[in-house]
């Protein structure tokens, strides 16, 4: 499944943006969003200091 941003804990940091090796997570309006390339990975859910990403 793919990683979900909960974006009323999202800080906007973009720590994900570069943890993700598909370079799938971009940042609109100062939040993150979880792009189609999405290989279930979870390495931003490591990455992420506001615990805003969960796999679902
Ligand atoms: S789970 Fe992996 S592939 Fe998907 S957005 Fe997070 S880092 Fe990128
Ligand atoms: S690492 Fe977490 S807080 Fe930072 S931009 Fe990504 S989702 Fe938002």
């Amino acid at each position: 499944m793919p990683a979900v941003i909960e974006v009323s804990k999202c800080t906007g940091c973009e720590s994900c943006v570069g943890a993700c090796p598909v370079e799938t997570i971009t940042m609109q309006a100062g939040k993150a969003v979880v792009g189609d390339a999405c290989i279930d990975c979870g390495a931003c859910v490591g990455a992420c200091p506001c615990s805003a990403i969960e796999m679902k």
